[in-house]
């Protein structure tokens, strides 16, 4: 696996070409001890004609502030420019008081078109580089290997074909375009030179960012806790990721299947649902759940099925032909 970062050897060697293209502008960052005026709690992504600036809180008088500049002057960026761009951009009242560290760096969007090459993958920054703004790049990668960790496991341990592997690729790579084009757009809506696009984000985006469902909508994205899998050919449904109390606890469940009965489930559902679970003992686990009907919840928390109709015979069978046509029996 190449995990080895933007100038991925394994990516070069695998002649794994890195579609896309370097933002014009230079980025700088600079970790900066602050007074107290903004919340410890909270980020700022402030838009202006300059260019984009975000701070990060890293404590309630510290924090990191990234910014396109024009030009790299000095080796790295000063605490007076520092100050010069939160006068310019940032909210009222901040003031920089000393930098810890800084740098510049250029920033580009790419992404590979393929994540695996026989035997041989890529993920993180080797597989897709963006835009810091958002703060996404870490999280996608970690949800790269997520998603591939189990699948190995299964074909390493005999329990699925290999093709499961292609599944990798399927998966990830719409959700990894979806981040490359969020963070593009939001670095080129957060700094563009239009009037007419500078008043309509200035006003349309204070308005509807109040919104619940808006803001629901916002911290799903940033957070990436609504990937969903929508299309994948292992999902049925919208594959989405399982928030469910009863996943916690026990000895983990490893790279099997959990099946998820709802309280309400009769004695003769629990039992077929006890034999159905015991006919594949190496793959799933059944839990009870406050969770309504049958649910099949994969190794990486996301729902592969889910049936609330109570129809447990054919949901058994469902469940059933969509994991042969991953698997194989032993
Ligand atoms: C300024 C900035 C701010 C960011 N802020 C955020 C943020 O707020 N949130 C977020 O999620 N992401 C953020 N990111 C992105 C995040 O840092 C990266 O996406 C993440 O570190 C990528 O992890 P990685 O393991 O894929 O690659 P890397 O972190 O680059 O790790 C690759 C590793 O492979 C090693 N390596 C390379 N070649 C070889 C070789 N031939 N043999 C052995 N080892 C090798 C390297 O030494 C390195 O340790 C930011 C990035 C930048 C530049």
């Amino acid at each position: 696996m190449g995990c080895d970062g933007a100038h991925s050897t394994i990516r070069h060697l695998l002649n794994l070409p890195f579609a896309g293209a370097t933002y014009d502008a230079f980025f700088m960052l600079a970790d900066t001890d602050t007074n107290e005026t903004l919340p410890a709690d909270e980020m700022q992504l402030c838009p202006s004609e300059f260019g984009p600036l975000a701070i990060f809180p890293m404590s309630s008088t510290r924090r990191r502030i990234v910014a396109t500049v024009p030009t790299a002057e000095d080796t790295a960026p000063s605490l007076d420019l520092v100050q010069k761009i939160l006068a310019q951009r940032g909210p009222k009242g901040i003031e920089a008081r000393g930098v810890r560290w800084s740098s510049y760096f250029r920033v580009h969007h790419r992404q590979v078109a393929k994540l695996h090459v026989g035997r041989i993958f890529v993920a993180g920054d080797a597989a897709h580089i963006h835009s810091p703004i958002g703060g996404q790049g870490m999280n996608t990668g970690l949800h790269d290997v997520w998603n591939l960790a189990w699948k190995l496991d299964l074909v390493l341990h005999g329990h699925s074909r290999e093709q499961l592997l292609d599944t990798y690729d399927a998966e990830r790579l719409p959700v990894i375009k979806s981040v490359i084009d969020m963070t593009h757009f939001m670095t080129r809506a957060l700094a563009t030179p239009s009037r007419i696009a500078q008043a309509v984000r200035d006003t349309v985006i204070p308005l509807v960012s109040h919104i619940a469902p808006v803001q629901q909508g916002i911290v799903e994205r940033l957070s990436q806790l609504g990937i969903a899998y929508t299309g994948s050919p292992i999902v049925e449904g919208a594959g989405k990721r399982c928030f469910d109390d009863s996943m916690c606890g026990g000895t983990g469940i490893c790279s099997r299947f959990l099946l998820l009965l709802g309280e309400e489930a009769s004695g003769a559902t629990r039992e077929a649902a006890g034999n159905f679970c015991a006919s594949l003992h190496d793959l799933l686990e059944l839990r009870i759940s406050r969770r309504p009907g049958i649910t099949l919840v994969r190794p990486d928390g996301y729902i592969a099925y889910a049936d609330s109709n109570n129809h447990p015979e054919s949901t058994f069978e469902s469940i059933r032909s969509l994991l042969d046509r991953q698997m194989h029996q032993k």
